[in-house]
């Protein structure tokens, strides 16, 4: 007994060092059995290794001397139903003297009693400090052929390779999950460098297709109207799947989008859960399909077929996961990027087209670029331009820009300049400049806008204006002496209806001369040319000579002007026939913009040594944007519908107070219309 207990002690320090030993798990399983067979007796034996979950991941089975292909999946049969599961549940070793006898033993077809007949058989839990790693099975060819000794001998065996099986089954998980890093740390690596979305495809299936080992792979992207269409394939049938799309939801990929995380399916014949467009790359064997995210949302899966090993490894899930989760970054970037580059584009293209001379400067005015048009117009070439300042170009309104452009922002400011050529000649032009984001850096764009024509026009309009001035000036005085004249030739009973046709054409020509006056005063003041006869006056006069002149238009309109001034009996310093003018002008403007029927109202308030006259009307008012420019020469708006005029009525206004050295402005009226007020200085005794 001595002798035996010594020789068992020793076999197992043998074959507890002999386990002990190997890492890798196939190697320390095969010495399992070898060890096993030898030394309690058998034909064949098998292990299962479970993992922490008790689930089978890995196995060997050893026929005579040999170890036996086996694939795991086919144990998980004996681990759910057959003897090996009873041992999991028990945690103790069975012993079966007759597997045609004992109801634990699995049948399997190849195990009918006509075939091999009868056997024993034993199986014993393989445990690490408690901890279920395995299961040892060993099968004796005859009945009855092991008894209690043998099965302790076998317990004791498995004992000593508990604790190996475990440290290679960790080993190998280990190694297994450093390939999956690797694998997926490579594929980024690579994925992430491509920008355009069809390189980022191509790399994402190429790693796709070497991680997994799969004869095709592809990427469905979900589009506007929730369907999912195969955007890119690589692989075998990769051209009958792209384009393909997937409807309600349906095949694997439509189950992952629905669910949001990945699945496999080892054998698709088992399952009818392939769509039409899965199908399109012919015969489907196994797939594995993991989400595309993209900011919290699925936006795609990515689709692996046909493993060239036939089935999927048990990684294979987690590397398409994780290959997914970088797919969506790199797609959802490349597609950023190129809408990025696309709006850049088009920017430059506008740039390019424009038929406005485009400078670009750095925020010191230096030139950085010009587009075809701004070399044109200069005469210069965009080398030339490089090394050039803006107001080498153009004559800069520092005033509207600031001394070092700071206050050219966001917002357009404009000015009127000339564009001065290489060869000296200068254009005129009108100023868009503002603060702009060009290839990422802070720069001013200057939209330098050819105004000849407007120019041309405009010197047109001096032309005609002195032209109307002097060639009307003369035949109008004589056309009122004349009337005057006619209005003493009437006889008694001609004189009532002869002097009111007189009065009707005396209106008239008054209208013409203060048109003639005004656009005489214009040019004269724009000249700077100090006003004629400036000398006290009563502003009750002034006001009642404007009234009575505006009164018969007023009338026929039937509106009510009401002049509301407080203190009677003013003296203003002024140029009374300029300012009355002004008063007839802003009245005129009312009376044309009032409504029929409504009511224009007057005011004259003192304000230190000012009177501030204020003219309002009920009409359509005038856009904010509009207040500054409406008082310059030709301004007409289109708004309003309004036709005629010269549009020099408040520029002749403008420069009259001016000229006084008073200010002249519009606002809006409390309700409705506009309010234009000047002022005028007060007599001082
Ligand atoms: P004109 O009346 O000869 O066109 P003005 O210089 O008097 O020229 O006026 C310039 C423009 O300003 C007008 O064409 C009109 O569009 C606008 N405007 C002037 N007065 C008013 C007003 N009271 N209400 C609305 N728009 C006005």
């Amino acid at each position: 007994m001595a002798a035996n207990d010594r020789s068992a002690i020793e076999l197992l320090f043998r074959v507890s060092r002999e386990f002990a030993t190997a890492l890798d798990l196939k190697t320390v399983l095969t010495r399992v059995l070898f060890a096993a067979i030898e030394n309690v007796g058998g034909e064949r034996g098998s292990v299962i290794v479970l993992d922490d979950n008790g689930r089978a991941v890995d196995s060997a089975i050893v026929y005579g001397n040999q170890l036996r292909e086996s694939t795991t999946l086919q144990l998980r049969d004996t681990i759910d139903r057959g003897l090996a599961g009873w041992v999991v549940r028990s945690r103790q070793g069975a012993l079966v003297p007759d597997t045609s006898k004992d109801e634990r033993w699995l049948r399997r077809e190849d195990d009918a009693v006509d075939k091999s007949g009868a056997k024993s058989a034993m199986c014993v839990p393989l445990l690490s400090r408690e901890k279920l790693v395995g299961v040892l099975t060993l099968v004796h060819p005859v009945p009855k052929a092991y008894d209690d000794s043998h099965l302790e001998l076998m317990q004791a065996i498995a004992d000593q390779a508990g604790i190996s099986i475990l440290n290679a089954r960790l080993y190998a998980e280990s190694q297994r999950q450093a390939r999956v890093m690797t694998a997926l740390a490579e594929s980024a690596a690579s994925i992430n460098t491509s920008l355009r979305t069809e390189q980022a495809f191509e790399r994402i299936l190429n790693q796709t297709r070497q991680a997994l080992q799969v004869d095709t792979a592809a990427i469905g992207l979900v589009d506007a109207s929730g369907e999912l269409v195969f955007q890119a394939a690589s692989g075998e049938g990769a051209d009958a799947i792209r384009g393909k799309r997937i409807r309600n939801q349906g095949g694997v990929a439509g189950k992952v989008i629905a669910e949001g995380r990945g699945l496999v399916v080892q054998n698709t014949s088992e399952e009818t859960l392939l769509d039409a467009a899965e199908k399109a790359i012919g015969r489907v064997r196994a797939v594995c399909c993991a989400p595309i995210h993209a900011q919290g949302k699925v936006i795609g899966v990515l689709e692996a077929f046909n493993p060239t090993n036939k089935v999927f490894d048990v990684d294979a899930l987690l590397v398409l996961t994780g290959l997914g989760s970088l797919a969506g970054t790199t797609i959802q970037n490349a597609q950023f990027f190129e809408q990025l580059d696309d709006a850049h584009r088009r920017y430059r293209d506008l740039f390019e087209d424009s038929i406005d001379p485009i400078f670009i400067t750095d925020l010191e005015g230096h030139i950085l670029e010009a587009n075809l048009q701004a070399m044109q117009s200069a005469g210069y070439t965009q080398d030339d331009l490089r090394k050039m300042t803006i107001d080498q170009v153009h004559e800069v309104d520092f005033t509207k820009t600031g001394n070092i452009y700071e206050k050219v922002a966001e917002k357009t400011l404009s000015y009127e300049s000339g564009l001065v050529s290489k060869d000296g000649e200068k254009l005129p032009v009108q100023v868009y400049a503002r603060r702009v984001k060009f290839d990422d850096a802070e720069s001013i764009q200057w939209i330098l806008r050819d105004i000849r024509e407007r120019k041309e026009l405009d010197s047109l309009r001096e032309d005609l204006t002195a032209m109307i001035y002097h060639d009307l000036r003369s035949p109008l005085a004589n056309i009122l002496s004349s009337v005057e004249l006619m209005s003493d030739m009437f006889s008694d009973e001609e004189r009532e209806s002869g002097l009111s046709i007189a009065k009707i054409a005396n209106l008239s020509i008054d209208r013409i001369q203060r048109l003639v006056n005004s656009l005489l005063d214009v040019n004269r003041l724009e000249q700077n040319q100090p006003i004629g006869s400036r000398k006290p006056a009563s502003f009750d006069d002034i006001l009642g000579d404007a009234l009575e002149a505006v009164q018969p238009r007023a009338t026929d309109r039937q509106q009510l002007i009401k002049a509301n001034v407080a203190v009677r009996g003013l003296t203003v310093n002024v140029d009374a026939d300029m300012i009355r003018r002004v008063l007839i002008n802003l009245l005129e403007n009312a009376v044309k913009y009032t409504p029929a029927k409504s009511q224009i109202d007057l005011s004259a308030i003192v304000d230190g040594d000012w009177l501030n006259v204020a003219v309002q009307d009920n009409g359509p008012g005038i856009p904010e944007s509009e207040w500054e420019r409406i008082f310059d020469k030709y301004t007409r708006l289109k708004a309003g519908g309004m036709t005629g005029g010269l549009g020099v009525g408040l520029a002749f206004c403008k420069l009259a107070v001016q000229a006084h050295g008073g200010r002249i402005w519009v606002e809006n009226a409390p309700q409705r219309g506009s309010r234009f007020v000047f002022t005028l200085p007060l007599h001082k005794e």
